[in-house]
């Protein structure tokens, strides 16, 4: 069986590990989260980075963070994972779930504007695939609404929003995924591109909430403060939980970061591979290609198609797997779930239903061979000539 996917590791994992157990300090805040940090705070200019153990883990941060209350409105994308709604309700969020575009599963940004109340708080664009949402009309809103913008990049890393001409945001500009929004939460499941088995990260753009992001991360304790001896005890000054993750799950990581690029550089050729070999197919209507937004890089997150209808998904999905080929579906729409299907206003989001039903993923991972990868895209051939 060719799998969905398959997590890569870069031969270092068990080095950087052994490291951070017979160096003695096994407790999160180490110097393998502090190399992990100060990494990404460099190389895409995040103003503080804090790993944490889930990008689940950064976005219940970043929702306390929002100082959510009770009744207090936040708009997101109905086609997301459960965790980009999850961590608000969990401080007491109405969800005002919004579209996808027609186009591509990220949200219409041209209907946050009618969704927004005296009650809205915060948007939270997820970049879906790993593509930008469009961050111009978004921040343009958050800032006419007084709103926090939290980017859901759990699939977006080293991946950037070509900003247009004109942009509020710096004309021309190429800015990293993560650092637009006031805080931003990434993923580091072994699903993701690089990877720690669990563990995530939050990234803060906005200075005014790094202290007590510090102090969230910690227990709700000032510890980080005294191990810097800017306080001469440390207490119990807020509320917060155990986000943050070991030093051996940040020296896996660290493995990870060190072939970043060779890993992207892989993933992009497959996705680039898929893209020429099915695009003939797409252009005669069978199903359709991922779109690249034009304000968006691509960084092989993932490879999709978006078939006519769910009979004809379920019909590809099965000739795969009679080839032993795992493809699969992704979410399914949010606003129509057990959970929150009676808490839903009732609006339709005919976009978002389209994506669950229609939208397939196909395998792609760093060692994902030339011939495994020849027979998907023959497979799919010869399923579309009978
Ligand atoms: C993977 C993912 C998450 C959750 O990440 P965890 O690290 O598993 O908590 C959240 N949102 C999106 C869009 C994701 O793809």
């Amino acid at each position: 069986m060719i799998p969905f996917n398959k997590p890569y590791l870069t031969g270092k994992e068990a080095h950087y590990m052994y490291e951070a157990v017979f160096t003695g300090k096994l407790s999160g805040n180490g110097m393998f989260t502090q190399r992990c940090q100060t990494y990404f705070e460099q190389r895409y200019g995040f103003r503080k980075c804090l790993l944490t153990t889930s990008c689940t883990d950064a976005l219940e941060m970043a929702a306390i963070l929002c100082d959510i209350q009770p009744g207090d409105e936040v708009i997101i994308p109905s086609y997301t994972f459960v965790s980009t709604a999850l961590a608000f309700v969990r401080q007491g969020a109405k969800i005002v779930f919004a579209d996808s575009q027609a186009e591509h599963p990220n949200i219409d940004a041209t209907k946050i504007e009618s969704l927004i109340t005296s009650k809205t708080k915060v948007i939270v664009p997820v970049h879906y695939a790993g593509m930008a949402c469009d961050m111009d009309q978004i921040m343009a809103l958050a800032a006419k609404y007084n709103l926090l913008v939290v980017e859901d990049a759990a699939q977006a890393i080293d991946s950037y929003y070509l900003a247009p001409n004109p942009s509020s945001l710096g004309e021309g500009d190429k800015r990293p995924l993560g650092s637009i929004g006031h805080l931003a939460a990434f993923s580091f499941h072994e699903t993701k591109n690089i990877i720690s088995g669990e563990g995530g990260m939050l990234a803060i753009n906005d200075e005014r909430f790094i202290h007590r992001a510090e102090i969230i991360w910690e227990k709700g304790t000032n510890r980080a403060e005294f191990f810097r001896g800017e306080v001469n005890k440390y207490g119990w000054v807020d509320i917060g939980s155990s986000f943050l993750p070991s030093e051996v799950i940040a020296a896996f990581l660290w493995a990870q970061i060190e072939h970043l690029d060779e890993i992207q550089n892989k993933r992009k050729q497959h996705w680039n591979k898929y893209y020429e070999a099915l695009k003939p197919l797409a252009d005669k209507g069978f199903f359709s290609v991922p779109l690249i937004p034009e304000q968006a890089t691509n960084n092989a997150h993932m490879f999709y198609l978006v078939c006519p209808s769910l009979e004809e998904r379920t019909k590809l999905i099965k000739t795969l797997k009679q080839n032993d080929i795992l493809a699969v579906f992704h979410y399914l729409s949010l606003h129509s779930s057990p959970y929150y299907a009676e808490k839903h206003d009732g609006r339709i989001l005919a976009n978002c239903d389209m994506f669950a039903d229609c939208l397939v993923r196909l395998p792609l991972f760093y060692e994902l061979s030339d011939e495994n990868l020849d027979k998907i895209i023959k497979t799919i051939n010869s399923h579309y000539s009978l």
